[in-house]
């Protein structure tokens, strides 16, 4: 079942000779529970890309499906209303709150959506990235891998159908990234989501359903994985 769809998604950041057109033509469908890897060069239009199908910007052509529904015609609320429900953000920057603990950062999506926090979920969800015994620290009382899976656990905290992360293990080292990446893939099996990650990790891309390349703006053919 697809779950995402693009057509012909395009964004030019700018006007006249200031104009970047960062996104070309992109014509793509995601399966629901796919993982998807997004690879390509530094200033490909891989994060745009990310921002356009997460509602964070705006397409300047094209439209984006999301379960069949035309997400560019929402309005800017509801827009913020499906950031806030279907889709859930994990960036290479933690961006934690400092002065809340591990799990009121992990609720915070839901207290700013006015929903009832559903603590046996979000104890499972703690229990799955291995921060029960860390909900009640502080950011900065977390090594990296520990605030980047509170991070996912926040991303995760409102139920979306879909993750997009943009380069979310890029801060880690080799072995962090592993048990990031095992416990991401295991959170997506379980809820069956989707995973939409960007990455420059090649061993990260071989572990997806599938690899995608952005080059200049434009989606290359899907790559065959051995290839990477
Ligand atoms: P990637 O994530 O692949 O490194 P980006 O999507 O961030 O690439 O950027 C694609 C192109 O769009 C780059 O040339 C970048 O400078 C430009 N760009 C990205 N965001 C903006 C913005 N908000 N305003 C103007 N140009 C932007
Ligand atoms: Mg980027």
């Amino acid at each position: 079942m697809v779950i995402l769809e693009t057509i012909n998604l395009g964004k030019i950041y700018g006007k006249k000779e200031t104009a970047v057109n960062a996104l070309k033509d992109v014509n793509l469908k995601i399966n629901k529970g796919e993982f998807v890897a997004v690879v390509g060069p530094s200033g490909s239009g891989k994060s745009t890309f990310l921002h356009l199908i997460g509602g964070l910007e705006r397409p300047s052509n094209g439209t984006i499906k999301v379960d069949g529904k035309d997400i560019c015609c929402l309005s800017d609320k509801e827009l913020a209303k499906y950031r806030r429900q279907e889709v859930g953000f994990v960036f290479q920057q933690y961006n934690l709150i400092p002065v809340l603990n591990v799990k009121e950062n992990i609720e915070l999506p839901l207290k700013l959506d006015n929903k009832k926090v559903d603590e046996d979920y979000i104890n499972d969800l703690m229990d799955l990235l291995g921060l029960s015994e860390r909900k009640n620290h502080l950011p900065n009382q977390l090594s990296g891998g520990q605030q980047q899976r509170v991070a996912i656990a926040r991303a995760l905290s409102a139920k979306p159908s879909i993750i997009l992360a943009d380069e979310p293990t890029g801060n880690l080292d080799t072995k962090t990234t592993e048990e990031v990446m095992e416990l991401l893939k295991m959170s997506i099996k379980k809820y069956n989501q989707t995973l939409i990650m960007i990455t420059h990790n090649v061993n990260i891309a071989k572990k997806a359903d599938r690899a995608i390349s952005i080059v200049d703006g434009k989606l290359s053919t899907s790559e065959n994985k051995n290839s990477l």
